[in-house]
């Protein structure tokens, strides 16, 4: 029998059976670590008094191979997230078959964007007006229907500082999520960012996912629809559920350690 884990979708036993004895032993691992992801979402969920379907998971697969995707898809993992276009284009490629729901996570040059809008529904690092123009002209020459923006709000940053890191300042949130929202093309779906490693909010997730949760909920003023919040990764999903995330997006804790030479 063939062993085509990229599709059509198999499926089922019919999936376990096509796999080698490398592929079922990552099979396995991958099954084990997305239980213990699963469980520690749960439970957030439980103590936040919050239902399990109002968090999506959305797996980061930055710097492992397209199989470990196919694999998460098999085990019924429904949504995937990178950060390089270079990396992601040709994953995405190989995994076209699959049921998947591509995220683009990472700092976006506008000369990577056409490549991005072939495999992504949502760019979670929408963070500065030029991006946006860039995404909502590439998504109007493609067949591909409305791109799902979320701004990157960087809660360490200071009103009208420069486009050197990623993300944002949160004075700064409610013009860009106006003009993604009146941009052709894109649709605003709502608010991202990455617990701060410097500044005030610092070491203390919790209080940095209140703070985006506060800037997410003066977006919807505005914006009723822009409903994600996505937030949270291995180390903080916790915290993130707490404050509210919608998504949570988890690497290591489902793929294991990446290599630091990546
Ligand atoms: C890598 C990455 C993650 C996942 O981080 P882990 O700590 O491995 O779970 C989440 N969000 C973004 C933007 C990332 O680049």
């Amino acid at each position: 029998m063939t062993n085509d884990i990229y599709g059509p979708f198999p499926g089922g036993a019919d999936f376990l059976h096509g796999l080698t004895d490398g592929q079922r032993a990552r099979y396995e691992e991958l099954g084990t670590n997305l239980e213990v992801v699963e469980r520690r979402i749960a439970d957030a969920c439980a103590a936040a008094g919050r239902a399990r379907d109002e968090v999506t998971l959305i797996v980061v697969t930055k710097t492992y191979p397209a199989e470990d995707t196919a694999l998460l898809a098999g085990l019924g993992v429904t949504d995937v997230a990178e950060n390089r276009d270079q990396d992601a284009a040709p994953k995405a490629e190989q995994c076209r078959n699959l049921p998947l729901d591509w995220h683009f996570v990472g700092q976006l040059q506008t000369n990577k964007v056409r490549s991005v809008v072939r495999y992504a529904n949502h760019v979670h690092s929408v963070d500065r007006p030029r991006l946006a123009e860039s995404l909502a002209a590439a998504v109007l020459k493609s067949e591909r229907p409305e791109l799902g923006c979320l701004v990157q709000v960087a809660l360490d940053k200071a009103h009208g500082e420069g486009a050197h890191r990623a993300g944002v300042a949160p004075e700064d949130v409610a013009r860009l999520a106006d003009t993604i929202a009146d941009t052709p093309g894109l649709r605003l779906d709502g608010v991202m960012t990455v617990a701060p490693l410097a500044g005030p909010l610092a070491g203390d997730p919790a209080r940095a996912f209140d703070r985006l949760a506060e800037i997410a909920t003066a977006v919807r003023t505005d914006h009723p629809a822009a409903t994600m919040v996505s937030a949270g990764m291995s180390g903080d999903l916790e915290q993130a559920i707490a404050a509210g995330a919608t998504h949570v997006r988890v690497g290591t804790a489902v793929l294991g350690v990446r290599s630091p030479l990546r």
